[in-house]
């Protein structure tokens, strides 16, 4: 079936076919335990449009009991096997792209086009480990002649993924796919609004030739299914993406088995342009860096400091920018595609609805809105917020949707007053002519990753993640393994 027939197919039937709706336990679909169900919604439209296993602790049980067994096989698997396998992998979901798009799309709410990119980019993460399986070295130590001294980088044994739904695919394969290079197992508990494409990925590992039980797939809620996981003792790390309640949450509950973990939490990224920026390229990046999928990234530039001789230029330039964004179903090809949850909608409109009350100066936008051919769904208005002061909730708080807080700056101290003055740091955006000021930013900001003159820079070679309440490991790049491998000294007396 080709992209275009199926989407038409899913516009007359409300439904796609062939989709996976049972947990992905030891090399196969299992069936819920308990028989527990849940729908899944498309958010273009706002209607159920297909239903999946809802996991409990017996459903997690099996799968880490699998991921025990995988570990064992999988562990002992040559390296340059692994590596064969995760290439494979890779051919395979660019074989399958378009389908997991159209699923991704309907099952997130994002466009086709982001979806494609999101695909593409977890066709390339198990490609860049599988470059990786095969050079996970120890080194060799000098004690002198009485001893030979070196060191094993073992993988760390069953690792779990818990999954947020604004980055399905490429979130989980970020985790799994350095995982896989190093050795480890894998439980995997998707997001409970976005669990299909997991569950296919998992499909295609057994079709590459990963044996059964290195990576399992529990769907379900939080409560029900994540937090039983997380908790298990045979569990060796947790990768944790998410908000910073469910991650402290997390936190507590691994400290009891001494468990390892990494946590990526959000932000309240500021994109920084000084007086002497490139207006259109600041307008370009600050548009993109808010607005792409709708706002719902944890390192979206979702703050704008913008140097006073440029605030006006800067927020008009915005204004037209953000009104000419066409936002609709992401089948249909918008700009900009939904938000993933009626209740995520209403978080985001509570958060511009207060601001509005305490008179901030809303420029555009500040409404949700439908998708223009079906009158459904749940989107949410391009908006931006002029002017804030640094203690304004919109400039603290993470609203995680389409809104912009624009901040003004008179000079260089205050810029970074301003840009450090949240409690997260995750991503910085610096746009400057000047290659000193850039460097000097790119210093005293505080942030896992500055961007100069262009704020998507980068991808899955680049090390993420955050410090403070953005919180602490590295995904993506080489430092992406470090969670999966753990180093064991070896001597021998001669
Ligand atoms: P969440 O943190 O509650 O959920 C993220 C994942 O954690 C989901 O898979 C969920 O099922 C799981 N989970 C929930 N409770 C759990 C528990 N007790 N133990 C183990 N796993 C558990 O996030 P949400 O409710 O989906 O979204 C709320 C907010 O989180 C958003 O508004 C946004 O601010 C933030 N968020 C951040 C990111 C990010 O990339 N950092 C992604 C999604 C959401």
């Amino acid at each position: 079936m080709t992209v275009d027939h199926r989407i038409s197919t899913y516009f007359e039937t409300g439904t796609l076919p062939n989709l996976p709706g049972d947990h992905f336990i030891n090399g196969g679909p299992a069936v819920a335990y308990a028989g527990e169900r849940m729908q899944s919604f498309d958010p273009g439209r706002g209607v159920a449009f297909a239903d999946f296993a809802a996991g409990d602790a017996a459903d997690i049980d099996r799968a880490v009991t699998s991921s025990e067994r995988g570990f064992a096989i999988w562990s002992a698997t040559p390296p340059a096997q692994r590596c064969a396998i995760l290439n494979a992998a890779a051919q395979l979901i660019r074989a399958e792209a378009e389908h997991l798009a159209v699923v991704e799309c309907l099952d997130s709410g994002k466009t086709l086009a982001e979806a494609r990119g999101d695909i593409a980019g977890s066709a390339r993460l198990f490609e860049y480990y599988a470059g990786a399986a095969d050079k996970l070295d120890g080194r060799s130590i000098n004690l002198g002649n009485d001893n030979a001294a070196f060191t094993l980088r073992e993988p760390v044994g069953v690792t779990a993924h818990i999954v947020p739904w604004n980055y399905p695919t490429s979130t989980l394969v970020r985790g799994i796919a350095p995982a896989l290079a190093a050795g480890c197992s894998a439980v995997v508990k998707p997001a409970e609004t976005t669990p299909f494409t997991a569950l296919m990925i998992a499909d295609l590992l057994i079709r590459a030739g990963l044996p059964a039980g290195v990576v399992n797939v529990v769907t379900g809620t939080g409560l029900a299914a994540g937090a039983p996981l997380v908790r298990d003792p045979r569990v060796r790390h947790v990768t944790f993406t998410g908000s910073v309640a469910t991650g402290v949450g997390v936190m507590q509950s691994v400290a009891p088995n001494v468990t390892g973990l990494t946590l990526e939490l959000g932000g309240k990224s500021p994109l920084l342009a000084f007086g002497d920026a490139d207006v259109d390229a600041v307008v370009e990046g600050a548009l993109w860096a808010i607005f792409s999928n709708a706002g719902q990234i944890c390192s979206a530039g979702s703050r704008l400091l913008v140097h006073r001789s440029l605030h006006a230029e800067v927020r008009d330039k915005l204004v037209l920018g953000a009104k000419a964004l066409r936002v609709g179903h992401g089948l249909r090809g918008p700009d900009m595609g939904a938000v993933n949850s009626s209740s995520h909608l209403a978080k985001i409109d509570d958060h511009v609805a207060c601001a509005r009350a305490r008179g901030v100066d809303i420029v555009t936008g500040g409404m949700s809105l439908v998708d223009q051919d079906s009158g459904d769904g749940w989107f949410y208005a391009p908006t931006i917020l002029d002017d804030l002061p640094a203690n304004d909730d919109a400039v603290l708080q993470e609203i995680f949707g389409p809104v912009l807080a624009v901040q003004v700056f008179d000079d260089e101290d205050e810029a970074v007053t301003l840009a450090n003055g949240t409690e997260f740091a995750l991503a910085a955006g610096i746009y400057t002519k000047d290659i000193s000021t850039a460097l000097r930013m790119a210093r005293r900001v505080d942030a896992g990753q500055v961007t100069v003159n262009d704020y998507w820079a980068g991808g899955i070679e680049l090390p993420f993640g955050g410090n403070r309440k953005s919180g602490f490991g590295r995904e993506k790049g080489l430092e992406g393994l470090d969670a999966y491998t753990r180093s064991k000294a070896v001597t021998l007396a001669v």
